[in-house]
């Protein structure tokens, strides 16, 4: 899809942002100035534009009658500016397209989504999805407290509603809770455990890789909290998931991965299958390949240096190992196919070895901008062995070396890893010079949990 095209949105897929337009309510007929937050449009085409194909992603209400709406846009001179200002590269502002509810009913802000949603509970108030579908609306307007009744009201109406305890863990791990962090985090396992899922399958997965990494990267006071709580807990599988994610040794990486499949209930034999060189270079240097392995990036001041790509540094937490790499074609394997869809659980597995390197190489040398990303990923992709210019690229290919060392991927599958990447990247670019893909992978790893 263009940019161009109109799309229906849910609400909560944005951060809010302050624009003021004057509105007339269709109830009272009462004109105010609303923060509306950003607009969507139906069409650039100022005169087609009546109250139903305007919407307006923050929550307000009138301020004569207290109704939601709809109101109609009383400032025309205002909203044609705001249309001409239109800009797809940047749209922060103003959008092609309409807010939805998660059924797709059409709604102009949130509050006429709320006053949809409070109408479809009441006819059934036991429903756990529609109190998450309101927690969320508020969440999305930065309505905390709201969000959190629903959550609640949503976990209090049967065991586990996991998108609600996700959400629950979020909040009591952003206040530094422990022991609400604590007990959402034991529900929210359990249920994953239980086989509980979100809303699709796509969603489950991103929440279960958030989950083992939020888990994995507590705050001090909190990770404290957690390892009491550990010493006094039964050998509950909950409880032996949570333990091994704080306490295991060795690369975040792969302990969030196993944390993640573990939640999803996959099999983690299927995991490492040393390419025979690899294998023998560990077993050489002392190190355990059954162990947790992470490589060595050298990185003086906040430069990465990478004097010699070629030779991998290997460490357990205690030895080390050098692996010789002459190059990443040597370590294409087999001829299995890309599946036709990247969001593929094994795909995405392979993407996140990739992103959480580079966010870990990130959050020691600062990010690194978007065309420097996503060039690199772009050489990578059409020459494997093309000299590195940067030092960014002697990493990254030598974090590719060990993907491809760690699991049997063909050609094909490695430029189909590559090209997602690349696309996920340029797609987060505005500027060249902006820092959102990394900064995405950042967010995503700490929420993903987008309606
Ligand atoms: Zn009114």
């Amino acid at each position: 899809m263009s940019d161009s095209e109109p799309k229906r949105v849910t609400i909560d897929q944005f951060s809010t942002v302050s624009q003021y337009l004057a509105l007339r309510c269709s109830r009272c007929a009462f004109i105010a100035s609303y923060n509306v937050g950003r607009i969507w449009v139906e069409s650039l085409d100022e005169g087609e534009l009546t109250p139903e194909n305007v919407s307006f992603s923050n929550y307000f209400k009138c301020e004569k009658c207290g109704s939601s709406g709809p109101f109609a846009v009383e400032d025309r001179k205002r909203l044609r500016n705001i249309l001409r200002s239109y800009n797809p590269e940047d749209p922060r502002w103003v959008c092609l397209g309409h807010t939805v509810l998660f059924d797709n009913t059409l709604i102009q802000s949130p509050a006429i989504g709320e006053d949809y949603l409070r109408h479809q509970l009441e006819k059934d108030p036991g429903n756990a999805f529609l109190c998450t579908r309101l927690g969320n609306l508020f969440r999305s307007c930065g309505m905390r407290l709201k969000a959190e009744e629903y959550y609640l009201r949503a976990t209090g109406l049967g065991p586990g509603d996991t998108e609600a305890l996700y959400h629950l863990l979020s909040f009591a791990l952003d206040d530094c809770d422990a022991p609400g962090a604590w007990a959402n985090a034991k529900a929210l396992v359990r249920a994953y455990l239980e086989g509980r899922t979100m809303r699709d399958q796509e969603l489950t997965d991103n929440a279960a890789y958030s989950i083992a990494h939020k888990l994995r990267s507590l705050a001090p006071p909190l990770r404290e909290y957690f390892l009491a709580q550990l010493e006094s807990s039964s050998d509950a599988s909950e409880i032996l998931l949570i333990r091994q994610l704080l306490t295991d040794q060795g690369s975040d990486s792969d302990i969030i991965w196993t944390g993640a499949s573990e939640l999803l209930g996959e099999s983690t034999d299927d995991g490492p299958d040393f390419c025979p060189s690899l294998l023998t270079a560990l077993q050489a240097g002392g190190l355990n390949e059954n162990g947790q392995l992470l490589v060595v990036v050298n990185i003086e001041g906040r430069r990465l240096q990478i004097n010699d790509r070629n030779k991998i540094l290997f460490t357990d937490g205690e030895k080390q190992a050098e692996w010789n790499v002459p190059s990443l074609r040597e370590l294409f394997r087999g001829s299995r196919l890309p599946p036709s869809d990247i969001e593929d659980p094994e795909y995405l597995m392979y993407l996140m070895f990739i992103e959480t390197q580079l966010l870990a190489i990130c959050d020691r040398t600062g990010d690194f901008t978007d065309r420097e990303i996503g060039e690199v990923y772009s050489a990578l992709r059409r020459r494997p062995d093309g000299r590195s210019l940067t030092p960014l690229h002697a990493a990254m290919w030598q974090k590719l070396a060990y993907l491809l060392g760690t699991f049997a991927l063909s050609e094909a599958q490695f430029d189909a890893i590559l090209l997602a990447l690349e696309g996920s990247c340029r797609f987060r670019a505005m500027r060249p010079v902006s820092r959102n893909y990394i900064q995405h992978v950042r967010r995503f790893l700490n929420d993903p949990g987008l309606d």
